[in-house]
């Protein structure tokens, strides 16, 4: 399989470092707020790529955090006058719950950087014994100029960057060497969440969390770190800064980022204001379409939110929907149940199909062109299955579309799920009916139930009940 590497800035063959085993870390959310459907980008193309390589064979751990110390998590805290525990927690919960409805797995681990502290003052205590870094008033910064490879990843060149910006110096920052240090530690404010530490009383920086949360859970060198582009600088830049020269070694062989999601052409940001979130579009829509409507684009092509998108994205997961029911159909009501003599140019029906799907995502998780393929397989679908079909045509069929589908991480039994907790609900009421002697209501439901293809038997542990 060959990732677009932005290290290299080139699509390189994938090397795991271990045979048949993937070590990969993925940038999470702050938590301060209901996810918008721009964080939700990175959540779907990264669980994508994951179930991918899991499809392969390989054995991934996956390291998702989440950070819960933060300015904006307290300012949020102070705002309604709670610990800001309170509010990362309930915000961790709420977006496990949008990841849930996004069918997203939950990463091996998803480390909290508030559960970390002890892993980054390590971190922190290294840089510093090895001249990385300084206390100055009880902030720690880190010294960029003594990592020679500062700026590999964004390809930014520390005496540019300077130039630019020489006279403007933040306060709270004239105790810096340089312009561009960055800070590891910095001392609590009245108010604000503070753990004990060598240089004061106090908290972490941001790009140390993930330095020490990948170091804990993968180890010094892993195969992918991965988050959305706006990460590249400084986030990816100061963490490989921070865990090469602490560790000793490559800190990350691939950097996978993903392009924005954009909305009338700009970035969707919680600080513009030009957001959705994910529980905004789940009023409207199913959440798989939100997932489908993602992986419609290449992850590294900018994806612009549209309501003309979304629709033909509710059509496109549509039209496979309905094939899924057609193969149900054709399964069920078929005469034969082996292939038939007629049949014998397809028993090895849709693997050029799957053969497509499978190239376009060896092709740096070309899900696009994935999704194309699996159109293609539908059309062939609704062209060669038929009421004379055999039941193992169908099902070869069934089983393929199914495996497309799963890598998509797009559920074809959805439907049917929820059509079985609603009859579920139409017996209980039944029984309820029968229960208050209410026999008209009770027959009513049986009848309808009936004409739906349900059958009802009443057994002594219950009503029980089949499709006709
Ligand atoms: P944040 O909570 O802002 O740190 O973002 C969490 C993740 O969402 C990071 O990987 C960001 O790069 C990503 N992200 C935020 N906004 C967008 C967007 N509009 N499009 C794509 N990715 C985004
Ligand atoms: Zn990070």
């Amino acid at each position: 399989m060959r990732i677009y590497n932005t290290l290299n800035a080139r699509k390189e063959e994938l090397v795991p470092i271990e045979d048949g085993k993937i070590k990969m870390y993925v940038c999470g959310p702050t938590v301060y707020n209901l996810i918008h459907i721009g964080n939700a980008r990175p959540m779907i193309v990264f669980d994508t790529f994951r179930r991918y390589l899991e499809y392969k064979g390989y054995e991934v751990t996956y390291v998702s955090n989440f950070t819960d110390v933060d300015d904006k998590i307290i300012k949020k805290a102070n705002e309604e006058g709670v610990d800001s525990a309170i509010i990362s927690e309930r915000y961790i919960e709420e977006c496990k719950k949008d990841m849930a409805g996004m069918n997203i797995k939950p990463a091996t681990v998803h480390p909290k950087a508030t559960e970390e502290i002890g892993e980054m003052q390590a971190l922190i205590q290294t840089l510093i014994d090895k001249g990385y870094a300084y206390e100055s008033n009880g902030t720690v910064y880190y010294r960029t100029r003594k990592f020679k490879g500062y700026g590999k990843l964004s390809k930014k060149n520390l005496d540019d960057m300077q130039s630019g910006h020489r006279e403007i110096k933040v306060t709270g920052e004239e105790d810096k060497e340089d312009p561009s240090d960055f800070v590891l530690w910095k001392p609590k404010k009245e108010g604000e969440p503070s753990w004990e530490s060598p240089w004061s009383d106090g908290r972490p920086g941001w790009h140390i969390e993930c330095s020490a949360m990948s170091k804990k859970y993968l180890g010094d060198t892993i195969d992918i770190h991965a988050g959305g582009e706006d990460l590249i600088f400084p986030h990816h830049e100061n963490e490989i800064a921070q865990s090469e020269a602490a560790n000793g070694c490559i800190f990350s062989n691939y950097w996978m980022h993903n392009a924005f999601l954009n909305i009338n052409g700009s970035k969707m940001s919680k600080s513009l204001g030009n957001f959705f979130t994910v529980r905004d579009i789940a009023e409207k829509y199913d959440l798989q379409v939100l997932r489908f409507f993602m992986l419609s684009a290449h992850y590294r092509s900018p994806l612009n939110f549209s309501d003309d998108l979304m629709e033909s994205a509710k059509a496109g997961l549509e039209r496979i929907l309905n094939a899924k029911k057609k193969l149900d159909y054709a399964e069920q009501n078929a005469e034969g149940r082996s292939f038939m003599f007629e049949e014998g140019e397809d028993q090895d029906f849709g693997a050029e199909y799957l053969k497509k799907f499978e190239d376009s995502m060896e092709d740096d998780c070309n899900t696009a062109d994935a999704i194309a393929a699996v159109f293609e397989f539908v059309r062939a679908i609704n062209s060669t299955i038929n009421e004379k079909s055999s039941t193992a045509l169908a099902e070869l069929a069934e089983a393929r579309l199914v495996q497309m589908c799963d890598i998509l991480g797009i559920i074809l039994d959805q439907e049917e799920e929820s059509l079985d907790v609603e009859i579920e609900n139409m017996i209980a009421e039944r029984q309820a009916a029968r229960k208050n002697k209410d026999f008209a209501t009770a027959d009513k439901i049986r009848d309808k139930l009936a004409e739906m293809g349900i059958v009802l038997e009443d057994t002594r542990e219950g009503v029980k009940w089949h499709r006709k």
